[in-house]
């Protein structure tokens, strides 16, 4: 959105002062919220989103909880070595931890939890090699895992067509929009001082002396301190971001419900592709964004038919449980994806009033819970683990 300087000086605005502004209300936004919350009681917290809380990536994605990042282990130990990939791994272990002690216990069944494991399966030999040799890495560092063959891949998902695969038998699957309300219900409920401000659309953050005034529309947020959560959106509010976190969209399609036959989440063909059945029995299938690469970019969240038919072709082959299934939904989300597959936690080099996280890469539910913890005890002093932190982009 642009402002003319007549709509920014015309109007007398409401202003009002809180302690921190928190701008985006997605799952990277309401888990700042949650722990800056939680560290500081006595703070007066406004999360402004531009419309409703999870209208952008968040309640769009397919609700995947997977552990690591966008490729496969053994790349992840190629591009940054044993010890960190390990550290990379097990702050998303932590990330699922956290989540279930602080929100999912005691409403699995209401937000569609399951913890039954996801997979990596790989239709070429190539890729089924790479999976093993992660596989054979991970299992030396004691992470859970499993080799699956041909027939189990069969058996157990109902997936046809793959020579082989891996099983992360620690991650999870939930519905993401149900996951973010279950957060701001828990800030609701302990913490009053946090303010949610929906349908405000933030255009400008700015200096007046000692404190940034956050701007909308409709109405002035003043503060000592900003975080924006604005994740593949926030090259729009500031240029800081415009070659660190990268705007990509991702398209999904929805069909069924069916009888229930799959185990847990599949990714497929390097973490590009990736389907799941609900507990309800519906299957969202998403990815082919390489199809169309120029096209699967900036903020626009429409579908097109290139990717969706390669979704509707990717079901005939290999999922045929659904052949005679009705496809019921199609939707696009717009992700922030980083120049290394790593999220960014930080503060602006030219502002330290104004922190940041983003860049979940196309993993926010298995990054961004803890990646507001970190967030948070960042802005309190303590230091962001390296691989997360944005100065190594400085
Ligand atoms: C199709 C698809 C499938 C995916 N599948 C998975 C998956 O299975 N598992 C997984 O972990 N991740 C998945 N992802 C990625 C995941 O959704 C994101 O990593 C995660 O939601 C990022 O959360 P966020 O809060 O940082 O960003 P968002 O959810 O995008 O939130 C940012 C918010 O900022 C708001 N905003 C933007 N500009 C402004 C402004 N100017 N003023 C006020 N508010 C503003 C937006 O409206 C938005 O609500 C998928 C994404 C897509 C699109």
């Amino acid at each position: 959105m642009s402002v003319s300087l007549w709509m920014d000086q015309g109007r007398t605005l409401n202003s009002e002062a809180f302690d921190l502004v928190i701008v985006g209300g997605g799952i990277a936004g309401l888990s700042a919220a949650y722990w800056l919350a939680k560290s500081e009681p006595s703070f007066k917290i406004a999360l402004i989103e531009k419309y409703r809380l999870g209208d952008g990536a968040t309640g769009r994605n397919a609700g995947f909880i997977t552990c690591g990042s966008v490729e496969h282990f053994n790349r992840l130990v190629e591009n940054f070595g044993k010890e960190k990939a390990l550290e990379i791994w097990q702050f998303s272990e932590e990330n699922l931890r956290l989540l279930k002690k602080e929100i999912i216990e005691g409403q699995e069944g209401d937000l569609l939890f399951e913890h039954f494991g996801s997979f990596s399966l790989a239709s070429t030999e190539k890729e089924f090699s790479e999976l093993k040799e992660s596989a054979a890495l991970m299992d030396n560092m004691n992470i859970a895992v499993e080799v699956l063959e041909r027939a189990a891949i069969q058996k157990r998902l109902g997936a046809e067509e793959f020579v082989g695969g891996i099983k992360y038998k620690n991650d999870a699957s939930i519905h993401p929009l149900k996951l973010l309300l279950a957060i701001k219900k828990k800030i609701e409920k302990e913490f009053p001082k946090v303010e949610f401000f929906e349908n405000h659309e933030v255009y400008e953050i700015s200096t007046l002396g000692e404190d940034r005034i956050v701007k909308t529309r409709a109405r002035w947020f003043t503060c000592p301190m900003v975080v924006m959560a604005t994740n593949g959106y926030s090259p729009q509010i500031h240029q800081y971001f415009k070659n660190k976190i990268f705007p990509t969209r991702g398209q999904i399609l929805a069909i069924g419900p069916v009888e229930r036959f799959m185990e847990g989440p599949c990714y497929a063909n390097f973490v590009l592709d990736y389907f799941r059945q609900l507990p309800t029995g519906e299957l969202v299938i998403g990815g082919f964004r390489q199809l169309q690469k120029d096209v699967e970019v900036g903020y626009s969240d429409e579908i097109t038919d290139v990717i969706q038919e390669a979704l509707e072709d990717f079901l005939k082959k290999h999922i045929p449980k659904v052949k005679s299934a009705k496809i019921t939904h199609r939707w696009s989300g717009i992700m922030g994806f980083s120049a290394d597959g790593q999220p960014l936690v930080g503060a602006l080099p030219t502002d330290n009033q104004v922190a940041f996280l983003g860049g979940f890469t196309a993993h926010g539910l298995g990054l961004a819970f803890h990646g507001g913890k970190v967030l948070a005890e960042g802005l309190m002093g303590e230091k962001i683990p390296e691989f997360l932190s944005a100065k190594r982009f400085n």
